[in-house]
């Protein structure tokens, strides 16, 4: 309906551009020189990567010399998610990738693994790697394959479930394994630091935290154990990722990693109180609703629920109707809606549908207003055996 205002709850999808990153992205544009020239029009532009480095370092407690750009956090995962590494000049072999069941599709297909070298890590009914099978898969590991990767999300997209990555490093550690934490939906909404985690890796994205879409990075413990670089060309990023910078975007990313620690808390609280009401409200409005992930550590933005009757496409289209942005899980570049495998891996019949509302810093009370107005119709209508207006 053409002038009819618009709700967006679907902040895990992407994050509207921060006015702090645009501003930093149209400065950015501005500078003329390529960061790889030694003139002053070089330096100035080498000089906001170098900044961007730092503020991006700062989010996960890291080392700048740690940080890798890259287009995204697909990218990153394909960087990291490699059998081939090296251990300063000499070459490290990894024989078998372990992801949870519940990774997101960048870290689920296992990068440049052979599909026959990722193992799935089942998670528990709740939500939750299953640290025992884990223990149990790494237990039987063929070390003369390689060493052992293990990659698990600090938050799931679909359900902002916060995953136990302490006990898993533990686990891996005791195997001698490599660690990669996919921290993309965590940023901006959890402290994080790559060493209290003991992770090897994490994967960050820009458009997550209000930075623009097509910037990421991966974030290493040192500089001594590194994948073998994805793309190969003219060195830039000490060769682990050739091609000239995308200097406007990481600008955009360092603004949106600054105000992410600036306003942490801050944002947290306020999103917390507001989600944990409309959850509240929506149980009341429909007593069969359920919402996974309730009770436990979970993301202060997110809510998954499903309403059993109604289908996730069914649903989406009811609510974008109503002139509600949510969405039936991760986003699907095909925009089709599938079963979500989040809730197939959870052991829930792939016909139960999940909706997934995520709100951000800017989601005002009346957007949450909105969107139950609009969920108590919907949810009433589902009773009638008619969902979608
Ligand atoms: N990992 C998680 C948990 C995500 O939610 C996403 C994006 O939805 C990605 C990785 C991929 O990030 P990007 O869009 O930067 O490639």
């Amino acid at each position: 309906m053409p002038g009819r205002l618009r709700t967006y709850l679907d902040w895990n999808a992407t994050a509207p551009l921060l006015a702090a990153a645009r501003e930093a992205m149209v400065t950015a544009l501005d500078l003329s020189g390529n960061p790889s020239s030694v003139h002053g029009e070089g330096r100035a532009a080498r000089a906001v990567i170098d900044g961007a480095r730092r503020d991006v370092a700062a989010l996960v407690e890291a080392d700048a010399a740690h940080v890798t750009f890259a287009s995204g956090a697909t990218e990153a995962a394909n960087m990291v998610l490699t059998p081939e590494f090296r251990m300063g000049r000499t070459p490290l072999k990894v024989g078998k990738l372990y992801v949870s069941g519940i990774e997101h599709p960048a870290v689920r297909e296992g990068g440049r693994f052979e599909k026959e070298q990722v193992v799935e890590i089942p998670v528990t009914h709740a939500g939750m790697v299953d640290l025992a099978a884990l223990e149990a898969l790494l237990e039987a590991h063929d070390a003369a394959s390689g060493l052992p990767m293990v990659a698990v999300m600090l938050a799931n997209n679909e359900t902002g479930i916060i995953q136990p990555v302490r006990a898993v490093a533990e686990i891996v550690r005791k195997r001698g394994g490599l660690f990669v934490v996919d921290a993309v939906q965590a940023a901006g909404r959890l402290p994080l630091s790559i060493g209290e985690f003991d992770a090897d890796f994490m994967i960050l994205s820009a458009h997550k935290l209000g930075g623009p879409k097509g910037g990421g990075a991966l974030v290493s413990r040192g500089e001594v154990l590194m994948p073998k670089p994805l793309i190969r060309g003219g060195g830039q990023e000490k060769g682990h990722r050739s091609g000239t910078e995308n200097v406007a975007a990481l600008a955009g990313f360092a603004a949106a990693a600054r105000a992410a620690q600036d306003e942490l808390a801050a944002r947290n609280e306020r999103i917390a109180t507001l989600r944990d009401r409309m959850e509240e409200r929506m149980a009341a409005l429909a007593p069969d609703l359920i919402i996974h992930g309730r009770g436990m550590a979970r993301l202060s933005n997110t809510t998954f629920f499903s309403l059993p009757g109604l289908k996730s496409e069914t649903g989406q289209i009811a609510f974008d109707l109503e002139g509600i942005a949510l969405s039936a899980g991760s986003a699907c570049s095909s925009g089709k809606v599938g079963a979500s495998h989040v809730l197939t891996a959870m052991g829930f019949d792939a016909a139960l549908g999940g909706l997934r509302v995520s709100l951000g810093p800017t989601t005002a009370e009346g957007d949450v207003e909105q969107f139950l107005e609009a969920f108590a119709r919907i949810a009433a209508r589902r009773r009638q055996g008619v969902a979608a207006a």
